[in-house]
């Protein structure tokens, strides 16, 4: 999920990939690593923290290689320290690996390898990689055949590079589900988790495919399946700009980040789906599981937009666990001298782990003896490291400050808890599959609606001089209203109320005139019939709808101006697929503005103080 560069050729690679991991620093990331070797010596040079730590420890061993691999690492696995950073190496410290994704079956490869004899240093799943590919070497294979026979037994995504002092003149690289390219110079070769670490260098690109493994060597380069096929490669010419490539060729980063939702999806749910048993597998909460089955309550704390994934977890929980469940903020949870006992099970959520206010309810929590669950995506963040247990999202880096693939991970993870929970207490085995079933079809189904870009920018073009903005919805999606309502407040700075549905008559109706545009979340689900007398009642008074409505309702078309469908899926995960359009309105709307929409005023990405 993070920053790959590696270097062979006729010049010092130290200050290169130095130069190539500062590019990748955009990404977000919390260790950064470096191996090289010179004279069939090797050297690694690590550490938690900044690029610029490792430059300066670097610059005072003033070492000098041709060949060396350098990464930038967003912890998955292990916390974020010198030891669990990359580059990983075999025991005999010849050969180094650097990896950027999930291996999904580590536990199993390490138990084998460990039976083996091998010894392990860090915690994290790339490590197996290293020792696994050595293994290989013990048997007399070079280096480029090891590491075809050894990804043949993984599962899970990687983009890797792996260099070995024995074979001193060639960078291996492989790609799985995480991007790999080799950058193509005069006496020297690059390989790059992302174009901008070598743009400087050459425009000259060979993008990896799923599958592909390469031998890379100073003048030449080859490319294979990791099943041995010969496979012909382009050289392609990248004529974007070294800051278009930053942001992936979009715009801004908070674009890239609404665009990127199928892939952060997948990864949320890589490995954790068992669809034949209609349930869910998380490692995380293994050793607590039989203490949540046995919970009075649960209750749920968080801030801003983590908060509204936990309203909707609410009506997950209740609907399928059927265990009380209150959510509240934070901030006025730690204050309040809050009744929770030991059978309470509080979940935190925060994309940082970090939320100061949140951090500070989880410490209260366990001094008053309640079980503390952190929801994160920064892996080793205070609140994943405080918490009894927890889930990771794996959304990767979130850089845009208005939260977007944070919150559909969220509520995708959130719905993988409950169906462990539910499916453990009295959740039958086919309705556990059917919701097993949705959840695997939500990634794809993000993308279909992804699609309306351009029409939703049409729509934003119509609405951009709005001075407020309403946004409804009933159930599961009474919280995607106030989610729609925040992303617009953040980054347009457009006033904008989330309200459920029914509530409108007991207030904001007064509000309701012509120039008062009303955004329904209305797919068909339960209470669809009475969203319907809502929009009535709006349209009445001259108000301007704008419906979020299921694909083949054709009803709705005729009352509202403008209807955006999302595809068919089981209540519970809706919002997810509802709150798309609404980031993407949101930011076409402050982009129409000319506003900053990455860094919006007066906001923090992670929010660490009360
Ligand atoms: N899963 C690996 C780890 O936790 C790689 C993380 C990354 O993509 O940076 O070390």
């Amino acid at each position: 999920m993070c920053g790959i560069v590696g270097y062979i050729g006729n010049k010092n690679c130290v200050p290169l990939l130095i130069e190539g991991l500062k590019r990748l620093e955009y990404r977000g990331y919390d260790s950064a690593g470096i191996g090289i070797i010179d004279e069939g010596i090797s050297f690694i040079v690590k550490n938690k923290g900044k690029v610029s730590e490792l430059q300066n420890r670097l610059e005072v061993l003033n070492l000098k290689a041709n060949i060396g691999l350098g990464h930038t690492r967003w912890a998955t696995h292990g916390i974020p320290n010198e030891i669990n950073a990359h580059p990983h190496q075999n025991e005999e410290g010849t050969l180094f690996l650097i990896h950027n994704g999930i291996i999904e079956n580590y536990k199993t490869i390490k138990k084998v390898l460990q039976q083996n004899g091998y010894k392990f240093q860090s915690e994290t799943d790339t490590e197996v990689l290293a020792h696994l590919i050595d293994s290989f070497l013990r048997k007399g294979f070079d280096i480029f055949k090891a590491t075809q026979l050894a990804l043949q037994e993984v599962d899970g995504t990687y983009g890797l590079a792996v260099i070995y002092a024995k074979e001193p003149d060639r960078i291996i690289a492989a790609r799985k589900g995480s991007p790999l390219i080799i950058g193509v110079g005069q006496n020297e070769n690059f390989i790059a988790s992302d174009v901008s670490a070598v743009l400087a260098h050459t425009k000259n690109i060979i993008y990896l495919e799923d599958g592909e493994i390469a031998l890379i060597t100073e003048n030449d380069y080859q490319v294979k399946t990791i099943h041995n096929e010969e496979v012909i490669k382009e050289v392609e010419e990248i004529s974007m700009t070294l800051d278009e490539i930053d942001k992936g060729g979009y715009p801004h980063f908070m674009l890239k980040e609404i665009m990127e939702q199928p892939e952060s999806l997948r990864n949320s749910i890589r490995g954790r789906l068992l669809i034949d048993e209609g349930t869910a597998k998380l490692g995380g909460l293994e050793n607590i599981i039989d203490d949540l089955l046995d919970v009075d309550r649960f209750l749920i704390t968080a801030c801003g937009t983590s908060w509204h994934a936990g309203l909707v977890a609410e009506y997950m929980f209740e609907q399928f666990i059927r265990v009380p469940t209150e959510v509240e903020y934070a901030s006025e949870f730690r204050y309040r001298n809050p009744i929770i006992n030991k059978k309470d099970a509080v979940f935190f959520i925060s994309q940082s782990g970090e939320t100061a206010d949140t951090l500070a309810a989880l410490r209260e929590t366990k001094l008053r003896g309640g079980i503390a669950l952190g929801v994160c995506n920064v892996v080793g963040s205070s609140i994943a490291r405080e918490s009894d247990s927890g889930v990771y999202i794996h959304a990767g880096p979130e850089i845009g400050v208005a939260s977007t693939k944070a919150f559909t991970s969220q509520l995708i993870v959130l719905a993988l808890i409950t169906l462990l929970i539910a499916r453990r207490k009295n959740l039958s085995i086919e309705n556990g599959r059917e919701i097993a079933k949705a959840i695997s079809k939500i990634p794809d189904q993000v993308a279909e609606i992804l699609k309306l870009n351009n029409k939703i920018e049409e729509i934003a073009d119509e609405f951009k001089d709005a001075k407020n903005f309403l946004y409804l919805g009933r159930g599961y999606n009474f919280p995607v209203a106030l989610e729609g309502a925040l992303k617009l407040k953040e980054i347009s700075y457009i006033h904008a109320e989330g309200y459920p549905a029914a509530e409108m008559k007991h207030g904001p109706i007064a509000l309701i005139d012509e120039n008062m545009p009303v955004v329904f979340i209305a797919p068909k689900d339960a209470t669809y019939d009475k969203i319907i007398s809502n929009i009535q009642e709006v349209k009445a008074r001259g108000g301007r709808i704008i419906a979020i409505a299921s694909e083949g309702d054709d009803e709705i078309k005729d009352m509202v101006e403008h209807v955006i469908y999302i595809p068919q899926t089981v209540a519970m995960l809706k919002p997810i697929l509802s709150v798309v359009p609404l980031q993407l309105l949101a930011y076409h709307i402050a982009v129409k503005k000319g506003l900053n929409v990455d860094q919006p005023r007066n906001l923090a990405k992670s929010v660490t103080v009360e």
